[in-house]
């Protein structure tokens, strides 16, 4: 196919705030983080957390972890976006990187529960794409939980436990995707960012293009 200008055309957008939301173990962190390996465009939000680290999370690569008092300073001064109680623990969106990835126009990505989902929602509603990872059966969510070898047995059944209520709110998303192949999932979620990152509403710039198109003389 013929191209018709060397380099492509940068047309101005709002960025896009895609929420990934699952029970525990059905694989959002590993699609997130697939997405942000081989996606320039999209940054993560780090959230913090009141939960221990587990032997492979990096302080402020995968959370901020912070204490109870911490936390609620936070939540008081309102520095945080949205925040829940997720499986005991207390978990919330820093409010500044969001704003000002926003205001740049950059995209930004949220593994964040079904509670902090609806918060966003309400609040900006226009920047949110929201996508709901389910896993092919409840045994395979099982033994992914005891596959990642991270939590103890009784955080792996708390969460077990806890998968039937996030589960039950799937249909509060755009999007909702079975994680059975790996790739086939990621693909999908490849798809959704590709298509959102063109729709009509989100792209400013096409107005001065528009603009500028159909005044342009062909020099025929
Ligand atoms: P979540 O972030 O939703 O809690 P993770 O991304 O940590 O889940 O995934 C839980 C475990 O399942 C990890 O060990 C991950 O490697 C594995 N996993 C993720 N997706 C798949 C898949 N499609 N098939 C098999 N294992 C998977
Ligand atoms: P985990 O302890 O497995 O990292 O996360 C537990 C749950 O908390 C997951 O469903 C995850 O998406 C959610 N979570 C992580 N960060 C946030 C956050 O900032 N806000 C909300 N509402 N949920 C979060």
């Amino acid at each position: 196919m013929q191209k018709t200008t060397a380099s492509p055309i940068a047309i101005a957008r709002r960025g896009l705030m895609l929420v990934l939301s699952s029970p525990s173990g059905a694989g959002k962190s590993t699609i997130a983080r697939n997405l942000l390996d081989i996606d320039k465009q999209m940054g993560i939000s780090v959230s913090v957390t009141t939960r221990k680290r587990r032997p492979s999370e990096i302080e402020g690569v995968h959370y901020h972890f912070i204490s109870q008092r911490e936390f609620e300073r936070l939540r008081d001064s309102e520095s945080l976006l949205e925040w829940a109680e997720v499986h005991g623990n207390f978990y919330g969106t820093p409010r500044e990187p969001v704003e000002n990835a926003m205001a740049e126009g950059r995209d930004m990505l949220f593994d964040i529960d079904w509670q902090g989902a609806q918060q966003l929602q309400e609040k900006m509603a226009a920047d949110v794409v929201s996508i709901f990872i389910l896993p092919p059966t409840m045994t395979e969510l099982q033994s992914r939980l005891h596959r990642r070898a991270e939590d103890t047995e009784e955080v792996i059944q708390t969460r077990l436990k806890n998968s039937r209520a996030e589960i039950s709110h799937w249909r509060e998303y755009d999007y909702v995707i079975v994680n059975d192949d790996l790739n086939a999932a990621f693909d999908a979620v490849q798809s959704i960012v590709k298509a959102e990152r063109v729709r009509r509403d989100r792209r400013h710039g096409l107005f001065d293009f528009v603009e500028k198109l159909v005044t342009e003389e062909p020099d025929l």
